[in-house]
């Protein structure tokens, strides 16, 4: 297993990580002997989330006596300090340790959100307060969108930064340049594109290939999936005639897939229609369907508003179909 070191930190982590959605659907003696092949296959890094219902508990549960061998992160949605304080005392108890290497927020969307995390009474601040406790060790940020993420990696504040990258969303692939060259730690999310991408060694070798990549956070259920991923990193890199085989591919098959860049928004009727077929995804493709139909009840404006305007079609630089696919996804999520 290839490690790097982050420079912000003293973390050194292996170049595939251990992704938290997954484990949702695992039981607990699953995340045992999964968290054990991990560990066995030198794994050292693993990311969940407090959105990521029981994941922590079960890491939690799991880690048992080997907590010290692995660099633990959570992150968390809540934009207040009180709100991320309280949510970084619950991560500990289920993650049962009394610190985290690293705590994150997740999902930095807007630019209103990014003012009310940088506020004072904001969540940055109860990460700070976090920090200097002792509770956790490092400060990172997660986003979908390459705008929020620039201004993030130009604040300067964040000892990592967590991007969705793979063969189908590479366009924002310069950020990970960008982060690397500040000694800001990468993370790269989403390697298989939430299960889009069909062969996972070949998602993964892709991403191998960039230098700027520090750490390929892959979800998975089972001891196999781990064993598969590393005796595909083992073969190194995709050769240059490969990963253009594989950018083709995604020329031809990405062409309903969401970025998630938010290019279409806003949607009059204030659908967030990226979210709309995020959570398709993980219904379709993470076998996650009750998860993913309760997040999208709990969305203040479900698909089945949209009037087909037309506005967010014209924005959508992929073309997308998207009061058609809207319909499809809240057929299945509603
Ligand atoms: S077509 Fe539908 S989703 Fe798109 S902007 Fe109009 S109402 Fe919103
Ligand atoms: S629908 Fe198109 S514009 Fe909107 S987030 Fe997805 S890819 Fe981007």
């Amino acid at each position: 297993m290839e490690y790097r070191i982050l420079s912000k930190s003293d973390f050194r982590i292996s170049r595939l990580g251990l992704g938290g959605i997954p484990l949702q659907r695992a039981s607990a003696s699953e995340v045992v002997a999964l968290l054990s092949a991990a560990y066995d296959a030198g794994i050292n890094f693993i990311d969940t989330a407090r959105g990521y219902t029981f994941s922590e508990e079960l890491i939690g549960q799991g880690l048992q006596s080997r907590r010290a061998a692995f660099v633990l992160a959570s992150k968390s949605m809540q934009r207040s300090k009180e709100g991320i304080l309280s949510d970084i005392r619950l991560s500990l108890k289920n993650l049962r340790t009394d610190y985290l290497d690293l705590y994150q927020l997740h999902n930095v969307r807007t630019q209103a959100e990014w003012e009310q995390v940088c506020a004072s009474g904001g969540a940055l601040a109860g990460l700070l307060e976090a920090q200097q406790a002792g509770m956790i060790r490092q400060i990172g940020i997660t986003a979908h969108s390459a705008e929020m993420m620039a201004k993030a990696l130009d604040s300067g504040l964040f000892a990592t930064m967590m991007f969705p990258y793979n063969v189908v969303e590479n366009q924002n692939k310069q950020l990970f340049a960008t982060a690397h060259r500040q000694g800001t730690g990468t993370l790269a999310m989403k390697p298989l594109a939430g299960g889009f991408i069909p062969d996972a060694g070949q998602a993964l070798r892709y991403l191998a290939a960039d230098p700027y990549v520090d750490c390929i956070l892959a979800g998975v259920a089972s001891p196999a999936e781990i064993e598969a991923n590393v005796r595909a990193l083992q073969r190194g890199p995709l050769a240059p005639e490969e990963a253009q085989e594989l950018e083709n591919w995604a020329k031809q098959a990405g062409q309903e897939f969401c970025r998630r860049c938010g290019y279409c928004l806003p949607c009059p009727q204030g659908i967030d229609i990226p979210m709309v077929f995020l959570l398709e995804g993980y219904y379709d493709r993470y076998e996650l369907q009750g998860w993913a139909r309760d997040r999208y009840a709990a969305l203040p404006v479900p698909g089945t508003a949209c009037q087909a305007c037309g506005q967010c079609e014209q924005k959508c630089p992929y073309g997308l179909p998207i009061p058609a696919k809207l319909a499809r996804a809240a057929g299945k999520l509603g």
